[in-house]
């Protein structure tokens, strides 16, 4: 067992509000730049929707992440060497019609227009070109369904459900949609890195943030495709690639990334998780692919588990980092509630955010604006869901639907009972039966509620202590020792070395 430490996330889809706040966090502290302009490392999709750039979920156009070909996992992009004999074809990059041209507004002619018979106007205009344009695609396109029928019809994840199941989905009183904010999820198998021809791209040995070396990077743009997520950015003007950093300045100083600290829905949750390096090919080549999920489970360790402790401090993780682990809001939700889930797990590249799946196509009969707990089966109307339950396996559980159902009738059990509880509207018997039936204590529901809706900052950001200055003082003794073991395609960070 090979215990290395990785800086995860959570995000609770049924609180997000979609207001776009981390977005502009995120783009005020890093993407205000030249060159950055169509970049959004954090970007937040309405679903069902083509997202951001379009279709980015199609491996079929942009051959992004990993394929298992027999018991072999490969990039579906080909390997590094057939890569660097093909260095200037790649024809499965997104192009800027994919992202949007990138404009702002002619704000200076609100004061500068001559005087006129109409008050004057800021026109958007390109900022590439400086020229007017005509507003037609945008990161948020699709935002709160806006024009539906059009966009959101195109969302591949759609495409297992029947006609019928499509006609309800988009029966306009039936229209259901939720917001999924996306940043890098800082994978342990990177499609990204396994594809880059200079070998920039990194995971980091203490926290396993994945990072672009400005210094290597040649701009051949390969990570771009590589990433199944479409979170690397060519920068136009430096000529190289770009990622989200996970606020690496500021975790290091215990501060939360700036995207989770200033979420107003406080969807997001940080903390440690502790996997088993040894087992990244094994857990990434998984078959069948509805197994993944639960593979993807089995890779985090128990960070309670005294020979976890043992090995941990074999592999340098001090105990300061163990202690967070053992705190960490992440693996409650991961791997004790089996909460949240990861996206799109099928992209084999392990995923390290991980989102708890929305609540909200779940139909309750609802008898005088109350609950009707007495007409039965309640856990019967997760199947009759406004969003198909295929839908929501194809984002969040590589096709599994029990693995979907599963968290949903846990989430259903304990709303119904805090409600009981609290409000007093739903009988305390039956929410109890409805808790057993969903594998649920009081105890955990509890628990759950409270890291749901009442969490304190420290509940939410659990950050361990950086020793930044050791790492780098390892390095300088022995720089050989902190190289990426790049072997199989995958990259394992190195130990954190006592
Ligand atoms: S999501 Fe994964 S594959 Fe994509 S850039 Fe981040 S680490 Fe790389
Ligand atoms: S700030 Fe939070 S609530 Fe608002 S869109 Fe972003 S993730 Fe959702």
């Amino acid at each position: 067992m090979d215990v290395r430490a990785q800086v995860s996330s959570v995000f609770h889809l049924d609180k997000c509000i979609g207001c776009h706040t981390c977005s502009l966090a995120c783009n005020n502290l890093w993407t205000s730049r030249e060159g950055t302009e169509y970049m959004w490392w954090n970007n937040v999709e309405t679903k069902p929707g083509t997202g951001y750039p379009t279709l980015w979920e199609d491996q079929e156009k942009y051959r992004g992440g990993w394929e298992l070909k027999g018991n072999s996992l490969k990039p579906r992009l080909g390997r590094r060497l057939g890569i660097l004999t093909n260095l200037f074809y790649n024809p499965y990059l997104p192009i800027m019609d994919d992202y949007y041209e990138p404009w702002t507004y002619q704000y200076e002619h609100l004061f500068n227009a001559p005087p006129g018979e109409a008050p004057p106007t800021a026109r958007a205009i390109s900022k590439v070109t400086g020229r007017h344009v005509e507003i037609e695609a945008g990161p948020n396109w699709d935002d709160d369904l806006s024009g539906s029928s059009i966009y959101a019809r195109n969302d591949i994840n759609l495409n297992e459900l029947t006609e019928e199941e499509r006609t309800a989905l988009f029966r306009i009183e039936q229209m259901v949609f939720f917001y999924i904010p996306r940043i890098c999820n800082h994978c342990l198998n990177p499609g990204c890195l396994a594809v880059c021809p200079s070998g920039a791209i990194y995971k980091r040995g203490e926290d396993g943030v994945v990072l672009v070396s400005q210094e290597k990077c040649r701009g051949w743009r390969f990570c771009v495709s590589g990433c199944p997520y479409k979170k690397t950015y060519y920068n136009w003007a430096t000529g190289k690639a770009e990622k989200c950093i996970l606020c690496y300045p500021r975790i290091e100083t215990g501060q939360a990334p700036a995207c989770f600290h200033s979420c107003v829905g406080r969807i997001r949750y940080i903390g440690v998780l502790l996997y088993d390096a040894d087992r990244i090919e094994e857990i990434a080549s998984s078959s069948p692919e509805s197994e993944l999920v639960a593979a993807q489970r089995r890779i985090i360790l128990d960070p309670n588990d005294p020979a976890v402790v043992s090995d941990a401090r074999k592999s340098g993780i001090g105990d300061d980092w163990i202690k967070a682990a053992q705190k960490s809001p992440i693996y409650k939700f991961v791997k004790e509630w089996e909460l949240a889930l990861p996206l799109h797990a099928e992209f084999r590249t392990l995923p390290m955010l991980f989102y708890v799946p929305p609540l909200l196509p779940v139909i309750a009969s609802n008898r005088e604006g109350n609950y009707d707990l007495a007409s039965g089966d309640f856990f019967a109307n997760i199947g009759n869901s406004r969003v198909p339950i295929k839908y929501m396996a194809r984002l969040f559980s590589a096709g599994n639907e029990e693995i979907i159902k599963s968290a949903l009738r846990k989430l259903w059990a304990v709303r119904n009972y805090q409600q009981a509880k609290s409000v007093g509207n739903i009988d305390l018997k039956q929410a109890e039966a409805l808790m057993s039936e969903a594998g649920c204590s009081a105890e955990t529901a509890e628990q759950i509620a409270r890291l749901t809706a009442l969490p304190r900052f420290s509940d939410r950001f659990v950050l361990p202590p950086y020793h930044r200055e050791e790492s780098i003082e390892q390095f300088m003794q022995d720089p050989l020792a902190h190289r990426n073991q790049v072997g199989f395609g995958l990259n394992i960070p190195p130990r954190r070395g006592p």
